[in-house]
């Protein structure tokens, strides 16, 4: 390896580190667009690609968590123990929800069904206060 891609890869691993820093700092289950937005402020010539790969590392990585919204933006979390989210269908805001029953709906399902569980998902939609105060 010489110099020069030794190099880059230090900086891409330190890019990948303030990617995984920033995810951890917040609760908002940024989008890859906002994660790009705010690492601009200190690395000035990152591309939205180099985002998404590091992103796309981290996950496979197991660092990071993608939310996948279907119809819209893939949304990034560093919360790795499994919770709910409840998302509002007006402003799209995520929030974590630790409403507690994993085990037993995963037990309950397993009982139900040869198919082996390992995990499940549940999102739930509905209006968040800010949303639900300016409705009324
Ligand atoms: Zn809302
Ligand atoms: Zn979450």
């Amino acid at each position: 390896m010489n110099n020069h891609s030794s190099h880059t890869s230090l900086r891409h691993s330190r890019q990948r580190d303030e990617i995984l820093k920033l995810l951890r700092t917040t609760t908002s289950h940024p989008t890859a667009d906002w994660i790009y937005q705010e690492m601009k402020k200190e690395f000035p010539h990152l591309s939205l690609g180099t985002v998404y790969r590091n992103l796309a590392l981290l996950v496979e990585q197991g660092l990071v968590r993608k939310l996948e919204s279907g119809s819209t933006f893939d949304r990034f979390e560093a919360r790795l123990e499994p919770h709910y989210h409840l998302i509002c269908s007006r402003c799209r805001v995520i929030s974590d929800f630790d409403m507690p029953g994993y085990q037993e709906i995963n037990e309950r399902a397993a009982r139900m069904t040869d198919f082996k569980i390992q995990g499940h998902k549940i999102e739930f939609f509905g209006l968040c206060s800010t949303c639900r105060a300016q409705q009324s």
